[in-house]
């Protein structure tokens, strides 16, 4: 019988991959790409052509934007800012990313999904060095304390979330005090740190096109 899926779960399954997007629900057998489901729409499980360069690009382009909730133009600023920097380019973008206040957030297990994260930190429910912060792309930098506010502390959303954060890996340029629930960036995550299957040379190589 048809199930309904919302938006979400149709970025998932056009990527073919486990995007994470919402929350428990990832972790659970209702996720559809445990079930195996196939690229959403009524041609989606079609057999296509096989799949261009540029093809294989914009889908990592895609994903990854996904990933993080990101709209294409700040995506591509991200890219143009670490072209200019030293070093790998792939990878000082995915830095900027994985740096971005909201993703610190989902990180240290504050919320259970980047766009719950999001909005919590556009909630005004966080402080980075006992200053409110409500910018999502708030860049967060090593000796950075990101804390719940006193008068969140309370809400079920972050403590469901920490709860559940157990089942992902501990991230190693963090500290996370659950008891009050802060936490502190202790360095810049080197590449091969950052849990993700992202092909950032992919990218780099769509925009340089
Ligand atoms: Fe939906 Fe999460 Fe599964 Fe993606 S990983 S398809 S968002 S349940």
């Amino acid at each position: 019988m048809a199930r309904y899926r919302d938006a979400n779960c149709r970025l998932c399954r056009r990527e073919g991959e486990k995007l994470f997007l919402k929350g428990s629900r990832c972790f659970s057998e209702k996720c559809p790409i445990e079930r195996g489901a196939g690229p959403p729409g009524q041609h989606g499980a079609v057999s296509r052509r096989k799949t261009s360069e540029f093809g294989v690009q914009l889908r990592e382009k895609q994903k990854m934007r996904r990933l993080y909730g990101i709209l294409e133009r700040q995506f591509r600023g991200y890219y143009e800012r670490a072209a200019q920097m030293r070093g790998i380019t792939g990878e000082n973008m995915l830095i900027f990313l994985e740096r971005r206040l909201d993703n610190v957030v989902y990180r240290l297990g504050f919320a259970p999904s980047r766009k719950a994260a999001r909005q919590l930190v556009r909630h005004r429910h966080f402080m980075v060095n006992d200053h409110i912060v409500d910018i999502p792309s708030y860049m967060v930098s090593p000796g950075e304390i990101i804390k719940v506010r006193d008068k969140s502390k309370r809400l079920d959303v972050i403590h469901l979330a920490l709860r559940d954060a157990g089942r992902t890996s501990e991230l190693p340029w963090f500290r996370l005090d659950k008891a009050r629930l802060e936490g502190e960036m202790l360095a810049i995550p080197a590449r091969v740190d950052i849990p993700t299957t992202a092909r950032e040379q992919l990218i780099v190589e769509l925009y340089s096109r």
